[in-house]
Formats: C-alpha cells, sequence, structure tokens
C-alpha cells in the first residue's frame, strides 16, 4: 500500500520536474543553469526564480547604462547562491552601479538638509559659462579652492543677488568639489533647518547645534526668507556665527538681500524692533565672509 503522503510528494517532483524540462527547453536558460553548481534535483525546485535571475543576468548583458536599468531593483541583479542542499537568492550589486556609487562616494562629505536634488549633484563641470555676471563670484571660488585649507584665515562668501541667478547652484559645486577632497560640510536650507532646529529642542537639539557650529564648511542657504524671533538670532545664529568666526571655520551665505537689507529684516521681531542686535549679527557676517552680488537672469524652469 502507498501512503498518501508519499504518493502526493511524488505527484509533486513530477510537476517540479515537469516545469523545470519545460523551462530547459529555452537552450539559453539551460545554459544559464548548468553554471550554477547544484544538481537537478535541487535546480528544479527553483524553476521560477532561476527563471527570473537568469532574465535579469541577460538584461545586464544588454545595458548601455544604469539609467535604462529593466531589472526589478535598478542596479541589482536577482543572483542564485548554492547552499548544501538548497539555494539562496539574493539581490547583488550590478557593476555599473558599484562603479556609480565609488564615484559619488564623496557626496557623502555634504549633508544636504532640504536643498533640492538638482543642486545636490551641482559641479563645476556642469556650471553654466555663458554668463560674464558670474566672473568676480568665480574669481572668489577659484582662490577659495587653491587656498583652503592652508590659508586658515579664508573667508567664507555672502552671495546675494534676485532669486533664480544661480546662488545655491555655485556654493553647493563648491562643497561637492571640497567633498572630492575628503573635506565635509554642511548645506542647509536655512529658514526649514531653523524650523527643525526649534523642533528638536526636547530631543537632539544640543547636537544638532553643536555640529553646525562645527561643522568645516557650512553653507545657510537663503538666509533671510527665516521668520525671525528674538531666539533664533540672538540664541542660534548669533552664537553659531560666533563661534565658527572665532575658529575661523569657513561660512557661506545665499541671500536674496542685500547685507543692509539682512540687517533691518533681523532686527524686527514680534516681540519689538532691537536694531543693536541685529547689527551684531550682520558685524559677524562682515567679519566671517566678502560680500558679492550675482546678478543674472532666473534659471528656474
Ligand atoms: P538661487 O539660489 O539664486 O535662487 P539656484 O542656485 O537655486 O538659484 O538656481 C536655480 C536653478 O538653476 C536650479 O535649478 C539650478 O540647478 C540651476 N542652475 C543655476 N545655476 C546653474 C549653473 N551655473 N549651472 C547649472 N545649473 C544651474
Ligand atoms: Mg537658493
Amino acid at each position: 500500500m502507498i501512503d498518501l503522503k508519499e504518493k502526493i510528494d511524488n505527484t509533486n517532483t513530477t510537476k517540479l520536474k515537469q516545469s523545470y524540462m519545460d523551462a530547459c527547453s529555452d537552450k539559453k536558460f539551460y545554459n544559464y543553469v548548468q553554471t550554477i553548481p547544484t544538481t537537478e534535483d535541487v535546480l528544479m525546485k527553483y524553476t521560477s526564480l532561476l527563471q527570473e535571475s537568469y532574465l535579469e543576468n541577460d538584461n545586464c548583458k544588454k545595458c548601455k547604462s544604469l539609467t535604462d536599468c529593466k531589472n526589478k531593483i535598478e542596479g541589482y541583479i536577482l543572483t542564485p547562491e548554492v547552499r548544501e542542499k538548497s539555494i539562496n537568492f539574493s539581490y547583488n550589486c550590478c557593476s555599473k552601479k558599484m562603479k556609480q556609487d565609488e564615484e559619488e562616494k564623496y557626496l557623502k562629505n555634504v549633508d544636504y538638509f532640504d536643498i533640492p536634488k538638482e543642486i545636490r549633484k551641482a559641479s563645476f563641470k556642469d556650471l553654466y559659462s555663458d554668463d560674464t555676471s558670474r566672473v568676480p563670484v568665480m574669481k572668489y571660488i577659484k582662490d577659495f579652492v587653491k587656498n583652503y585649507p592652508k590659508d586658515d584665515k579664508i573667508k567664507g562668501l555672502y552671495l546675494h543677488g534676485s532669486f533664480g541667478s544661480g546662488k545655491t547652484y555655485i556654493i553647493a559645486a563648491l562643497l561637492n568639489d571640497m567633498a572630492k577632497k575628503n573635506i565635509k560640510s554642511a548645506c542647509l536650507y536655512y529658514p526649514e533647518f531653523l524650523r527643525d532646529l526649534k523642533a528638536s529642542f526636547k530631543t537632539d537639539y544640543e547636537e544638532k547645534f553643536r555640529y553646525i557650529k562645527k561643522v568645516p564648511l557650512l553653507l545657510l542657504d537663503d538666509i533671510g526668507a527665516e521668520n525671525v524671533s528674538n531666539f533664533s538670532r540672538d540664541e542660534i545664529l548669533g552664537p553659531i556665527l560666533q563661534y565658527r568666526m572665532e575658529e575661523n571655520l569657513p561660512t557661506f551665505f545665499t541671500s536674496n538681500l542685500t547685507l543692509d537689507e539682512l540687517e533691518k529684516n533681523l532686527a524686527i521681531t514680534s516681540s519689538g524692533i532691537d536694531k543693536l542686535k541685529a547689527k551684531r549679527i550682520i558685524e559677524r557676517i562682515k567679519q566671517l565672509t566678502v560680500s558679492i552680488e550675482l546678478v543674472s537672469k532666473n534659471r528656474r524652469s
């Protein structure tokens, strides 16, 4: 008498074998599974995963660039790894993705906070070269690249000008360039950073505050667009700038406002007008930076 369980097992094995044999009628698939160092009894348990893995490998052979990747997870290939009597499948990085990761490793040296994606990839090589109004700022950048960190009194930049003229882009390109030399920086959209910092008062406020004070290169992007309060001006911005001034840490700013306009902006809070406190901040910014205006057409599409 044949036991029922044994009968079911036999039927299942036959089915597995059949679908495996069907798949092997594709010569290329057959050749592919022959390269996997295990027996047919093991292989036939995984026909559909093997087919998927075969297709992904085949996609890779035809692939011209990572952006055209046809695999389930971009840059990864479903790969079989033979265990004793089984096969384990995992997603392994393809060679193109590995190369890209290696090339982009430097990006980890810049902490971007609330900065658009296209700006995070800013680079000197993609910088528009059709614009003479950028000559002064480009001269500053060239000198900075040449002299930092040798010159330990080097000044940062207060780059002001109209909306969309490319202020953030240019400084992000500088920070990315520095990142390739393993120099760390933070690029913060200041209004949002301030909101985030205040919201973290009960959690990691101190840690964030300390980090921003000490990061080797800092960009406070769009200063003047934030909601000014006595606290944010006198207890956050003031001490950050004071520390960076004392430690000679290059600090960059972008703004739609000139320094005079920023001074007026910083003077007014919901608690009243305090010209002296605003003046003190501006004095620190003047100590920390050279001020350049960027006049250019709006680059935003
Ligand atoms: P701003 O900070 O002055 O308001 P952005 O730096 O955000 O202006 O630039 C506006 C847009 O133009 C962005 O999308 C940016 O990617 C693009 N852009 C600006 N300047 C350049 C440049 N020099 N080369 C390439 N793209 C640029
Ligand atoms: Mg900007």
